[in-house]
């Protein structure tokens, strides 16, 4: 279990920047919800997992499921809603344009099965994010049988890959020195707690890129999960749309 020790310093040392505490916080919750996303589909492929049902929708479940997982209670429930108004930031920074026909869910029912799927997880202590994010009654009632769907697969998963001593499964080959990134401290702090935590069946490269787009992505042929170092100031303008 994690504390918010990381949330916590780095929102510190990034308080002598213009963005406001609230700003750094939503964009570390972002950078650390779009990781695990793209960690569940490397988790996908590595350890030959089924799916039924889209890939994305199940990355996405991942990636809360594992927020729920990892965190204790007050850092889950921040980093949670940041990472549920992320996309509803999402859906205001596209005005409505939803593209249907894309292969992830559209962002306002990725915001909503984000609220859904933590409350699920400790109805007796998340009500507040029922009234705080309008999640309707038709929804909330399916929300803890939700989570144990969630559950019973990645839970499984998590229980498998655990391990008692430290591994080398996943290799951060990006920057870890004074001049890193908010993005790389985060992401080389996460790499080293899941290797602490879990080893997977093949090695994953965790890479930290200019591509051109803010955007992140898990590469199956050279098992490389990219996390666009344009993502960040991208979060930042989006933390105003939340
Ligand atoms: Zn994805």
């Amino acid at each position: 279990m994690k504390p918010a020790s990381l949330i916590a310093s780095l929102a510190a040392f990034f308080c002598a920047t213009p963005a406001s505490a609230d700003d750094v916080a939503f964009v570390e919750a972002n950078i650390l919800s779009i990781f695990y996303h793209e960690l569940g589909h490397a988790l996908i492929d590595t350890e030959n997992l089924p799916i039924f049902g889209r890939e994305e929708d199940a990355a996405d479940i991942f990636s809360i499921f594992f927020i729920d997982a990892t965190f204790k209670e007050d850092a889950a429930s921040a980093v949670a809603a940041d990472a549920a108004l992320g996309f509803r930031a999402e859906a205001r920074e596209n005005g409505g344009d939803v593209a249907w026909w894309g292969l992830h869910s559209a962002d306002q029912q990725r915001f909503y099965t984000t609220v859904c799927v933590f409350y699920g997880a400790n109805p007796a202590e998340r009500g507040h994010l029922i009234k705080q994010f309008n999640l309707p009654e038709e929804r909330v009632e399916s929300c803890p049988s939700e989570y144990d769907q969630a559950n019973h697969s990645w839970g499984h998963v998590l229980d498998v890959l655990g391990i008692d001593e430290p591994s080398d499964t996943l290799v951060y080959s990006g920057d870890r020195g004074d001049d890193a990134s908010l993005t790389e401290q985060i992401i080389a702090e996460e790499v080293d707690f899941l290797n602490e935590y879990y080893a997977l069946s093949h090695t994953v490269t965790v890479s930290i890129e200019d591509c051109d787009e803010a955007n992140a992505f898990y590469e199956p042929e050279d098992r490389t999960i990219i996390m666009c170092s344009e993502f960040e100031d991208y979060l930042f303008e989006l933390a105003e749309k939340r």
